[in-house]
């Protein structure tokens, strides 16, 4: 008999839950992670120490820009010790990681500390040990992708692992890419008094979300300080001139043109962690982009060896891979495990938050949907005023004939929080109509969604 049912290799979002959901379905797990914790690079060094840091930033910001407004005196004497908000953020990640080990336990799921290297099918070899299952799970994440003429020393030329651990706040930082990682991260520096710049190479920023939501992102953060050059490729960053020395071509001329920065943060993007996993040896193959290809049901092209999350096509989200792990280990269990791409939210935590889920204006635009789009200004919401954030909108897309809601795009205050509802109305296949018709707490910042769902109709009530 095989030593377990599932061997999964990797902890983070992906890997830890299906581990998880396995054990819960009866099946005996295992689950290879070499780092010194469990929870993968969003536990360790993404999502949650970067929330942590957004946070403290947000109030440190809120404290010189807001407090004043509400009565409350004293706000500019707010310091940061940069020391003691690096020690809140790592006490953050430990106790999420360690609740994870916790959980582990609780299933009792069988942690092999170490890398793990698929030897022949059902077989993985964690240091000198070879350990037989009936399934192997492949959810090893992805790493920084490279960007050319840039050195990541994680010292002032920087991933987002080193900008989530820098020993002082920069007097000048760069950021390249105008992508998630690099407006969050751009956005915690600039509050905290970082001059930002954010070259990106596209003419708009975050590509792929609806371009009006992209527009207003820009402004907002402009506002707060930030700098943009757009369509701006990076050729290099290395020591010299004042600090880091940047050049960029910009792409409308080729003129070519540069920047001095103490610290250069490199978010381009991240590729699959494919190496050292002995996927030749055993014959998975992999897409033209390095990702290890699955088919609908996540099997990869050898029996009993699945794959999910980063590693796999589709968007590089933990929640995304956390659907898929569960969904693996159903499917391992007999069960029918199913996720629906056309409901995977996107958010990114500047302020004003941004969330997405489902098409958006132009993916409609190109396949020729006929759709209607019912908008909300956060200036008719009380609650969003009285937070100073009435400058966003909420934008529900529909199906012009059937009302379907198709897609929904959000920024502003709890915008990460707000999709949840347009999620579920989605997967139930709701009309705006039906969003419309439920009633909505007053005051709060839902109230905008069901606004603009109304709008979406007969109108909204407070635009
Ligand atoms: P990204 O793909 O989101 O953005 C990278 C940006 O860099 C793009 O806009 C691209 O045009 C630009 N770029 C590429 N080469 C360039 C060059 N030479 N010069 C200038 N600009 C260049 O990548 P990311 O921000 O590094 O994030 C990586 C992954 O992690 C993404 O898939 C992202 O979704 C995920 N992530 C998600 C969250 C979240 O959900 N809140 C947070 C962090 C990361």
């Amino acid at each position: 008999m095989a030593d377990y049912d599932v061997i999964v290799i990797g902890a983070g979002p992906g890997g830890y839950v299906c581990a998880i959901r396995c054990a819960q379905l009866g099946l005996r797990t295992a689950c290879v992670e070499g780092r010194e914790t469990l929870g993968g690079t969003c536990l360790n060094i993404g999502c949650i120490p970067s929330k942590a840091l957004l946070h403290a930033s947000e109030l440190y910001h809120e404290s010189h820009d807001t407090f004043e407004k509400m009565g409350l005196l004293g706000g500019e004497a707010v310091k940061v010790d940069v020391p003691k908000m690096q020690a809140y953020k790592q006490s953050t990640v430990e106790s999420n990681t360690k609740g994870i080990e916790f959980l582990f336990k609780k299933n009792k799921i069988d942690w092999l500390k170490g890398w793990g290297k698929i030897t022949a099918p059902g077989e993985v070899t964690v240091g000198d040990t070879a350990h037989k299952a009936g399934n192997i799970v492949i959810a090893s994440g992805s790493e920084v992708t490279p960007l050319r003429g840039v050195s990541i020393d994680e010292k002032k030329i920087v991933s987002s692992t080193g900008a989530l651990d820098l020993p002082d706040i920069p007097k000048r930082l760069a950021v390249i890419g105008a992508g998630v990682i690099g407006l969050e991260l751009g956005s915690v520096y600039a509050r905290l008094g970082s001059q930002v710049t954010v070259l990106e190479f596209l003419d708009q920023i975050t590509p792929g979300n609806d371009l009006e939501i992209c527009k207003a992102l820009q402004k907002q953060l402009s506002k707060q300080g930030l700098t943009f050059v757009l369509g701006a490729a990076v050729q290099s960053a290395e020591p010299g001139g004042d600090g880091i020395h940047v050049t960029y071509k910009l792409r409308k001329d080729d003129s070519e043109v540069s920047l001095d920065a103490d610290v250069v943060l490199v978010a381009t993007g991240r590729r699959p962690t494919v190496e050292g996993l002995g996927l030749d040896t055993v014959g998975v193959k992999l897409t033209e982009r390095g990702q290890v290809k699955v088919d609908d049901h996540w099997k990869t092209s050898v029996p009993g060896i699945w794959a999910i999350g980063d590693v796999t096509p589709g968007p590089m989200l933990a929640h995304k891979a956390e659907d898929e792990g569960m969904a693996v280990a159903e499917t391992i269990a007999g069960q029918h495990g199913h996720v629906n791409y056309g409901v995977i939210p996107g958010v990114i935590y500047t302020s004003p938050e941004v969330a997405s889920v489902g098409e958006t204006e132009e993916t409609l635009k190109a396949k020729s949907r006929a759709y209607k789009v019912g908008k909300f200004p956060f200036q008719g919401n009380a609650r969003a005023k009285s937070y100073f954030m009435g400058e966003g909108f909420v934008k529900i897309l529909a199906d012009a004939e059937t009302d379907r809601v198709l897609g929904a795009h959000i920024i502003g205050p709890q915008a990460g929080e707000l999709i949840a509802e347009v999620c579920v109305a989605m997967e139930f296949g709701a009309a705006a109509e039906d969003i419309a018709r439920t009633c909505h707490a007053h005051p709060t910042c839902s109230e905008a969604v069901r606004e603009a769902a109304l709008a979406c109709g007969d109108g909204a009530i407070h635009a």
